[in-house]
C-alpha cells in the first residue's frame, strides 16, 4: 500500500502559506520551524517541501537532491542553533515519529531537533 498525504495537515497548510510559522531557514526543497509547544529551549521541526508522510515515504521516494538539500538544511540548522558539536554547542538529539505505532502527530514528514539543555533518556519505558 502506498502513503498516502493528506493535504488538509497543518504542515502542508504551513507550506502553502495558509498559517504562520517561526522559520529558521528556507532552502529550496526544505523548511526548517520553530516548533509550536517547545519541548527544549532549542526545538525546530525540519521539513521538506515535496509531499511525504513519514521518513521512510521520504527516505524511499523523494529525489536525491531533496535528500541531500533536507540533509544540509539540518546541518545547517544546528549549527544556526548553536548546538552542533563541531561548532563549539553541546549535542542535540533528532527525533522522527513515523505513524500509529510512532506516535506521529502531522502527517508530513518532519525531523524534531531538539537542544539547549540534556534531553533525557532515549524512550519512556512503557508497559504493554
Ligand atoms: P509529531 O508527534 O512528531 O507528529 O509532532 C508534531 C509536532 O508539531 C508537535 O511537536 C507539535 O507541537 C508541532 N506543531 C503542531 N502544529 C504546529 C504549528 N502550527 N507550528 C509549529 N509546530 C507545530
Amino acid at each position: 500500500m502506498a502513503y498516502d498525504y493528506d493535504d488538509a495537515n497543518i504542515f502542508a497548510k504551513i507550506l502553502r502559506g495558509e498559517i504562520p510559522n517561526d522559520t529558521v531557514l528556507e532552502t529550496e526543497h526544505t523548511l526548517a520551524f520553530r516548533d509550536i509547544q517547545p519541548k527544549a529551549p532549542s526545538h525546530v521541526l525540519v521539513i521538506p517541501k515535496g509531499k511525504y508522510v513519514t521518513f521512510d515515504d521520504f527516505a524511499e521516494n523523494a529525489p536525491a537532491e531533496e535528500i541531500m538539500d533536507f540533509m544540509r538544511a539540518v546541518a545547517q540548522v544546528t549549527k544556526q542553533e548553536g548546538l552542533s558539536t563541531g561548532s563549539g554547542g553541546h549535542g542535540f538529539r533528532a527525533i522522527t515519529n513515523a505513524g500509529n505505532d510512532g506516535v506521529q502527530e502531522v502527517p508530513h514528514f518532519h525531523l524534531h531537533i531538539l537542544g539547549g539543555r540534556v534531553i533525557g533518556p532515549m524512550v519512556m519505558q512503557l508497559r504493554d
